[in-house]
């Protein structure tokens, strides 16, 4: 038997299991009952609360051998070809895909016929603010006189972009983003009856992570099982999500705190470590500072956390002012705006941490000593603020350091462009690091000839003489790779059902 993925399995398949939307629920079963359906309906909400589902235990209710009713059966033969797709009288078209004049064209021829085998027939359209302006006019003339029979249920993440000749045809119901707590109810059911242990922690990532879309969350389960087995851990999720640690984010705030800049860079690089990608460190940071600052206004409870996660939340929130965790948010939301297409986005986090703590290098001084070391601390903490200075530097020009590179040599371009600026080194050098696998781009760059077009190339734009290191790193894992890629394309707005 092929695999069914979970989100498919648990579809709510009766108004009883559709959760968190009780007064549409409520509004459609009255409805039902008296008689009073409405020809259209404009299904609205964010992706994955439920709204084709609900369209499709509509249809059920209707057509059900046993109704009309507020509940199909669920076993008949109109419930079970509405619940895997095949029923004639029951036809979805998903916008999103198919946006044409076509479909709407012969929408418009069918819809006259009589319903086949149930007593409505159901037109079930998807995104629909995906339709061509020409489609929505075919659909148009079908609502103005709609059949007797037939029930047009339209659903849209972004009914701002229905025209309102279609919305005011339609009964609009909107369907809220699903809580967390409710979301987490239905994934420990989930769990239960699969099988699966869930850590607590666990839980409450993989729920926050789909951000009121049930569906989101359950395909996110999905993957952490195929990717840990069937005892999932929060850590597992975590590198799953490349989303940081809870406990780092508090560390990595208390830093902040305390202008420690040393130990801010130490959390991050153990984040980094630990799977999370740079964008995500800022991202949750961002919503860790949103946390507190509604925590320090007095708004903590509605934040949708447990008692003990909000004290915590305040005690931090107390040690900030208002104007720092407002600067804090502003500062690292702007830095997340310029990760998106910085291609180094770790570097604008860090210098962006760097300038937010100001220069209070004294401080990080002796945790400085503790990681390098080092004996001459003064002398390191000038260092320390030299070579952050000298890196920052050069990567505002980066590119313009690259194309330098590129019309001197394409070879020395091609190498150095698969290679991330890393860090100045203690001895002042310029780290490029290679990913592992990349290791030929690293021999390449490390002739002679072409190390020297680079150096030259950071001199004309720079100005300095800067020389060149490369290294291959070892600690980046490979495997993973994919899975994280999945789950970000799988959040950046792709359906997986
Ligand atoms: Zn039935």
């Amino acid at each position: 038997m092929s695999y069914i993925s979970l989100y498919r399995k648990y579809r709510s398949q009766n108004f009883k299991e559709i959760i968190g939307q009780e007064h549409i629920v409520r509004t459609l079963q009255n409805a039902i009952l008296n008689s009073r359906l409405a020809h259209a309906y404009l299904f609205t909400g964010p992706r994955g609360t439920g709204k084709t589902s609900t369209a499709r235990i509509l249809a059920k209710a209707l057509n059900c051998a046993k109704g009309p009713g507020a509940e199909p059966c669920g076993v008949c033969d109109n419930c079970g070809k509405i619940t895997n797709g095949h029923s004639v009288d029951v036809i979805e078209i998903d916008a999103a895909s198919n946006r044409g004049i076509d479909e709407i064209r012969e929408l418009r021829e069918r819809v006259v016929y009589a319903p086949v085998e149930g007593r409505n027939k159901i037109y079930i359209i998807d995104e629909v603010h995906m339709l061509t302006s020409e489609a929505f006019n075919a659909l148009l003339k079908t609502l103005e006189e709609p059949p007797a029979h037939t029930i047009f249920v339209l659903a849209t993440t972004e009914p701002n972009k229905v025209p309102v000749t279609i919305s005011s045809r339609c009964q609009r119901l909107d369907f809220r983003r699903i809580t967390l707590p409710q979301v987490r109810q239905h994934l420990s059911e989930i769990a239960k009856k699969e099988g699966f242990t869930l850590e607590e922690k666990a839980l409450d990532l993989i729920a926050r992570a789909g951000e009121g879309s049930m569906r989101d969350s359950i395909s996110l389960l999905d993957q952490v099982v195929s990717f840990a087995g069937n005892d999932i851990k929060a850590d597992q999720v975590v590198l799953l999500l490349g989303a940081a640690d809870e406990e780092l984010l508090y560390s990595l705030a208390d830093a902040i705190v305390r202008n420690d800049i040393a130990a801010a860079m130490e959390k991050v690089r153990l984040a980094i470590e630990a799977g999370a990608s740079s964008i995500q460190v800022v991202r949750d940071l961002v919503n860790h500072f949103r946390n507190l600052l509604l925590c320090k206004l007095g708004a903590g409870e509605s934040l949708e956390l447990t008692a003990d996660h909000i004290n915590r939340l305040t005690l931090q929130a107390e040690q900030f002012s208002l104007e720092r965790v407002k600067a804090v948010l502003t500062a690292l939301s702007r830095a997340e705006l310029d990760m998106k297409w910085h291609p180094y986005g770790r570097i604008v986090m860090e210098v962006t941490l760097v300038e937010l703590m100001g220069n209070n290098v004294e401080r990080s001084g002796d945790r400085l000593g503790q990681v390098e070391k080092s004996g001459d601390m003064s002398r390191r903490e000038t260092l320390v603020v030299v070579e952050e200075d000298k890196f920052a530097r050069i990567m505002n020009v980066w590119k313009e350091i690259l194309n330098k590179v590129k019309e001197k040599s394409l070879s020395g371009f091609v190498s150095l462009h698969e290679g991330q600026p890393r860090e100045i080194s203690g001895s002042g050098k310029l780290v490029i690091c290679f990913r592992k696998g990349y290791a030929f781009h690293k021999q390449r760059l490390d002739e002679a000839k072409n190390k020297e077009t680079v150096e030259l190339a950071i001199k004309e734009v720079l100005g300095e003489d800067i020389k060149v290191e490369s290294v291959v790193d070892d600690a980046e894992a490979a495997p993973n790779a994919v899975s994280i890629e999945t789950v970000k394309e799988m959040f950046g707005g792709k359906v997986i059902s």
